[in-house]
């Protein structure tokens, strides 16, 4: 049962309130068809639409089932308009961009009837109004007549008690009306029907009961309804649209602007094409990078030395000016130790740690190569003179652990004259890719240097004599004193010949690599066996000078106290007294042996006090830490500017959004008036931007594909490396998703906007 009790509604403009209806009370049948009749003004559709739930009254009441509605919510109002009401309107209000049957089962479609009763019931309904044969037809296809039908329909289908028609006939013809109203008569048989129209002899030949207007009174009431019967109850059931029905209404809607949709999509996947871009290029550079030091920085050894400085890729790049540090006026210098402000660490190479170093399994080293303090008195004999060898440093060649036919001279180095040593007496002589040697070498070994040519067999067969300790330091009284009788010493001291010249293999890093580390660390181009190395220091060890100088606090040679920096230890290791070496380097076999032995050596560290600790370096990490530290500082900054393109773009959706509200606001009447929610019409309006921004994901995510082939041809010129740029699946769907939400957070305000527009002012606008 329906009705109204002393309701008035008034309208309130800038400085002025216009009273729409004044007190009106009226009851209803509950198959009844009233035609309300009044001048344009009276008030007749603001009753309609109060009695509709579309408008709501000041004060009085609207009884629906014996309940007042003044505690009605949004949600209850919704329901009711939704379920109980149909409403017919004099402009048809379809939506344009679905057609016929859509508009029909929209009703159904927000009440969440299946898609197969939707369809049965709008054809049956359809076929009611006679337009079965128009149902895939777009409104505006149709002739005004057929539009009301459908109008009829989608008022019907869904079965309501209250028909609501706001001069139905108002935009037809004569003939057309006559119909039209044949059809509201034939509702009206088992509903509650009630018309607006100001043509009252259609009025009077159709309806049963006549209610005039005027001013927003009642004026005249032909059949009026003192008592009313309490027992019919209207249905009310909640409605709610599911995401995907206002996905489907928006993807309509977006077919019939395809054209924007695509341009604005496209606009707004210009910042995920360039992160993508950047991301592509920083991922496959980091794959690169990982490649390379696989397949060449693995060859880097893994460093130990006795002093190391705890330095990290970042303390690296500080290391170069900042221009945010300013600089300082005063007229004063201050004193600073650079040495002491950073952070030394002095590894202390017990026994115990150099024998867990050769036990490091065989198979992942190529080998280990120790570089020592130690001091090799040598003497040369050039054309029957003798003469001290000065300023000539010879390399130890890594200690291989393990028995392989080939010895690391020969799987790194070619052999370009003479043969590879054969036992520790045998050395050979390293020149680079240009067959240079150090000048210094060659005179040293006691070779005129004047000439530009210097033949291979003037080096091959060189001898130079190593003296030990005890014929090399005569002791006199505790004072120890160099032998001055070269013949003598010539004569015992050990001959060691050279035998080769060879040259790091051009395709072996290795080699080069252990050029570089032995120079950079001190060492020369001639190569000896460890093997000799520990020979000398076995037969030192026990040498007179050695024992003499382990009771004395004081350098034997100089006299001198030790220091902190030249310790009693340095001084034994520079006699040979020790096989302590003063840096260690590891090679690994390869990527995979090289985290092995580093694990290893983190074992070793285990439970150790910080001081005990022994710290190693592993040159190639930091090498590529640092190479992709740099690309990842310029790729965030790359994203940082492609991001403002992705805010920018957001704007522009939201402007988009805001738009297409504008341009839907009819569409929002219609939906509010078929008992969509308000949170339904906010879920159109992300269900639009859902869409553009899973398009502007997708296609900003194809173009940058596309990009990548000539991005990649282009490195492939310049780099000559393959695919650097490679798209990370994680990072695709990252983007699209970055995409959505950017786009949806874009549009979320106009979407709320619609969401809160009045439904009656909606259906007002054209
Ligand atoms: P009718 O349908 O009988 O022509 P209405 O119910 O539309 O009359 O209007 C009744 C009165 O209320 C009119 O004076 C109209 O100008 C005023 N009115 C209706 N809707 C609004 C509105 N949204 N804002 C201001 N005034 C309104
Ligand atoms: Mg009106």
């Amino acid at each position: 049962m329906l009705e109204l009790k002393n309701i008035k509604k008034s309208y309130t403009l800038a400085n002025y309130t216009q009273l729409a209806l004044n007190d009106i009370s009226l009851k209803f049948r509950k198959n009844e068809f009233v035609a309300v009749l009044g001048q344009s003004g009276s008030g007749k559709t603001t009753l309609l639409n109060i009695i509709g739930g579309l408008d709501h009254y000041d004060s009085g009441d609207l009884i629906i089932n014996n309940k007042s509605t003044k505690k009605f919510k949004d949600t209850d109002w919704d329901a009711y308009r939704n379920n109980c009401i149909g409403f017919i309107f004099q402009s048809y209000n379809l939506i344009s961009h679905i057609n016929i049957l859509a508009n029909v089962e929209l009703g159904m479609t927000l009440s969440g009837v299946s898609k197969k009763e939707r369809r049965q019931k709008a054809i049956e309904v359809l076929k009611k109004v006679g337009l079965e044969n128009h149902i895939n037809k777009k409104p505006n296809q149709l002739s005004g007549g057929q539009m009301q039908r459908v109008a009829i329909a989608r008022a019907l289908v869904n079965n309501p008690d209250i028909i609501l028609a706001d001069e139905p006939t108002g935009a037809l013809d004569s003939k057309t009306s006559v119909q039209i109203m044949e059809l509201i008569k034939e509702i009206a048989k088992d509903k509650l029907v009630i018309m607006v129209t100001h043509n009252s002899e259609l009025a009077h030949d159709y309806a049963n009961r006549i209610i005039e207007l005027k001013d927003g009174n009642i004026i005249s009431d032909t059949n009026k309804l003192e008592k009313q019967n309490n027992n019919k109850t209207y249905a009310i059931k909640k409605t709610a649209m599911s995401f995907l029905t206002a996905l489907s209404l928006s993807f309509n809607n977006i077919k019939t602007k395809k054209g924007r949709t695509l341009l604005t999509a496209f606009a707004s996947s210009i910042g995920i094409i360039g992160i993508s871009i950047i991301l592509s290029l920083s991922n496959g550079f980091d794959m690169q990078i990982d490649q390379f030091e696989k397949d060449t920085l693995s060859s880097f050894p893994i460093t130990i030395s006795r002093q190391t400085t705890e330095m990290s890729p970042e303390d690296m790049m500080s290391m170069t000016p900042d221009k945010s540090d300013s600089y300082i006026d005063e007229e004063v210098i201050y004193p600073y130790d650079t040495a002491s402000s950073m952070l030394i660490h002095k590894n202390v190479f017990t026994d115990d740690y150099l024998n867990y170093i050769n036990n490091i399994n065989p198979d992942y080293t190529i080998g280990v190569s120790y570089l020592r303090t130690m001091s090799l008195n040598m003497l040369i004999k050039n054309d029957d003179k003798i003469n001290y060898v000065n300023n000539l440093s010879l390399s130890s060649l890594p200690k291989e652990l393990k028995e392989s036919e080939e010895t690391f001279l020969e799987s790194a180095y070619d052999l370009l004259k003479g043969s590879y040593p054969k036992d520790k007496a045998e050395i050979v002589v390293a020149v680079n890719e240009k067959n240079r040697l150090e000048k210094n070498i060659l005179e040293a070994l006691g070779i005129d240097t004047s000439k530009e040519e210097i033949s291979f067999d003037e080096l091959i067969g060189k001898e130079i004599k190593i003296i030990l300790n005890d014929d090399f330091y005569k002791n006199n009284n505790n004072y120890f004193v160099p032998n001055m009788n070269y013949d003598e010493m010539y004569d015992e001291g050990i001959t060691l010949k050279i035998v080769g010249i060879v040259r790091g293999k051009e395709d072996n890093m290795l080699a080069q690599i252990v050029n570089a580390m032995s120079m950079s660390q001190g060492a020369g181009n001639i190569l000896y066996s460890n093997e000799l190395a520990e020979y000398i220091i076995e037969q030192n060890k026990d040498s007179l000078i050695v024992k003499a100088q382990q009771d004395l606090d004081y350098n034997i040679l100089t006299g001198e106290k030790f220091t902190e920096n030249y310790t009693k230890d340095d001084m034994l290791a520079y006699l040979g007294a020790k096989d302590i070496p003063y840096i260690i380097n590891i090679y690994p076999v390869d990527f995979e042996a090289k985290e092995n032995i580093i694990s290893y050596l983190n074992d070793y560290n285990k439970d150790k006090s910080d001081e005990d600790k022994i710290v190693y370096t592993d040159l190639a990490d930091t090498f590529s830490t640092l190479s992709s530290n740099i690309m990842d500082a310029i790729g965030w900054v790359l994203i940082a500017f492609s991001g403002i393109s992705l805010i920018v773009s957001s704007i522009m959706i939201g402007i988009i959004t805001y738009i297409s509200v504008l341009e839907r606001t009819k569409e929002i009447g219609i939906l509010r008036s078929l008992g969509a929610r308000k949170k339904d019409v906010s879920r159109v309006f992300n269900a639009e931007t859902f869409i553009i921004g899973l398009a502007s994901g997708l296609i900003g995510i194809i173009i940058a594909r596309l990009l990548l082939f000539p991005i990649n041809a282009i490195l492939k010129d310049l780099t000559n490396l393959d695919n650097v740029a490679v798209m990370n699946p994680i990072h695709t769907l990252i983007l699209i998703t970055v995409a959505i939400i950017l786009t949806l957070i874009g549009g979320l305000i106009p979407a709320v906007i619609a969401s809160r527009k009045n439904p009656v002012e909606a259906l007002r606008t054209e």
